[in-house]
């Protein structure tokens, strides 16, 4: 099973392709290829990501045709009732996204981290955490097999504000995996130098996911001594005038948090041009200062996916692994029936994994990547979500 449906290119203007899937038309921005009527193209978060050819592409469209419109019809009969919340940003969800659902990898490529980010388990402060980092060839190696070997078209490289990858480091993974396998990259990295994420943009990176943690300026600064809010939503504004899609969010139930913050937080996260919006609860590790704090409830966390739908029928919303952490049986599917719609899947290399623990226990750390997507696809397709990011 493939992440993505290639559409046929039906026509070019300028930096814009129309592609056709089945029937229904698509923009995609296209800024790295040459690329004509009748060809077939890959699209993810609207940017052409690859070509490719058409005996490909139409044996892949061949297993798709039939699958496509019978999982249509599973989701929108899913999706009729709208009595609850739940129910109501459901429905929202298919009537604005029909069934596609976007399927990110993730790779955790370093714990080490300057910052003292009280929730975190990953702090710098933390000496009870084994650090590791992978190095340039590693990380490149990981990516290109997540992409060729695994499937996955959208990838997020993640790790700790860890000054050990410079700009020269950063630009070569970016390079390295873009001229090798090109895909939606998307660096989670902290803040960095504004020159730095143009130099990475240059080289195909078109993802930035920053949270922004809390619309608090107050529970900010407390929780991130020696930052400010102003500096993380300074840095995101930027990179979206750079051209970055903007992944960003909060963690639901930080310390001094409210119910009442949640429409503050999210309209935030709108306000900062959000192509996805990405919500975490907070969950207490066991080695930091806020070891003894409560958490909120799964209610809660699913009440903040349905609010944001509601309020964002555009936004592409994640479930997050902190969300799924909560209730590693259900959790998955209880975001995406609350209104979510896109999923990021741990291909960290195993060894790795649990070392990169800012929260416990995470969902995902104790199986095989391959097992994983396998449960993620069959519990799509029974939800009649076709797992695929079909353009604009
Ligand atoms: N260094 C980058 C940054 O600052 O954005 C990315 C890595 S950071 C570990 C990724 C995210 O993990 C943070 O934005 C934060 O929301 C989340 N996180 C950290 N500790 C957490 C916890 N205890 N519970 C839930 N999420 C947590």
């Amino acid at each position: 099973m493939c992440y993505s449906i290639p559409g046929k290119v039906l026509e070019v203007a300028d930096n814009f392709v129309t592609l056709d899937y089945f029937g229904e038309k698509r923009k995609a921005r296209n800024e790295l290829f040459t690329i004509s009527c009748g060809e077939y193209a890959y699209a993810q978060g609207g940017f052409i990501i690859q070509k490719i050819p058409a005996v490909q592409a139409e044996a892949i469209l061949d297993s798709w045709q039939e699958l496509f419109f019978k999982l249509k019809e599973i989701d929108e009969r899913l999706a009729r009732d709208s009595k609850t919340l739940y129910q109501k940003a459901n429905q929202i969800r298919q009537k604005y996204h029909g069934n596609s659902c976007c399927i990110h990898g993730i790779i955790e490529f370093s714990n080490y981290c300057r910052n003292d980010c009280l929730y975190c388990g990953i702090q710098h402060n933390n000496q009870a955490v084994g650090r590791y980092r992978m190095e340039v060839a590693e990380i490149i190696e990981a990516a290109v097999f997540a992409v060729e070997k695994l499937r996955f078209k959208a990838l997020v490289l993640q790790s700790g504000e860890d000054e050990y990858y410079d700009e020269n480091k950063l630009v070569a993974i970016a390079e390295g995996i873009m001229s090798q396998s090109p895909c939606l990259l998307t660096l989670s990295i902290g803040e960095r130098n504004p020159d730095t994420f143009e130099a990475l943009y240059r080289k195909g990176v078109r993802g930035a996911l920053l949270r922004f943690e809390t619309s608090d300026p107050q529970i900010y600064a407390r929780m991130k001594p020696g930052h400010s809010l102003t500096q993380r939503l300074d840095l995101l504004v930027a990179l979206r005038k750079m051209g970055y899609l903007i992944m960003t969010g909060f963690l639901i139930g930080l310390p001094g948090w409210r119910k009442e913050d949640i429409i503050k937080d999210i309209t935030l996260t709108a306000e900062l041009g959000a192509e996805m919006f990405s919500f975490g609860p907070f969950i207490p590790h066991p080695d930091t200062p806020l070891a003894g704090e409560g958490q909120v409830s799964l209610e809660t966390a699913l009440e903040v996916i349905a609010e944001a739908r509601i309020r964002n029928p555009e936004a592409k919303i994640l479930v997050t692994t902190a969300l799924e952490t909560m209730d590693k049986k259900n959790g998955l599917q209880l975001g995406l029936m609350a209104g979510a719609n896109s999923i990021m899947l741990n291909a960290t290399p195993r060894r790795y994994q649990q070392l990169y623990s800012i929260y416990p226990f995470r969902a995902g750390t104790d199986t095989e990547i391959e097992s994983r997507i396998e449960f993620v696809i069959r519990l799509l397709q029974s939800l009649g979500r076709a797992p695929t990011d079909l353009g604009l």
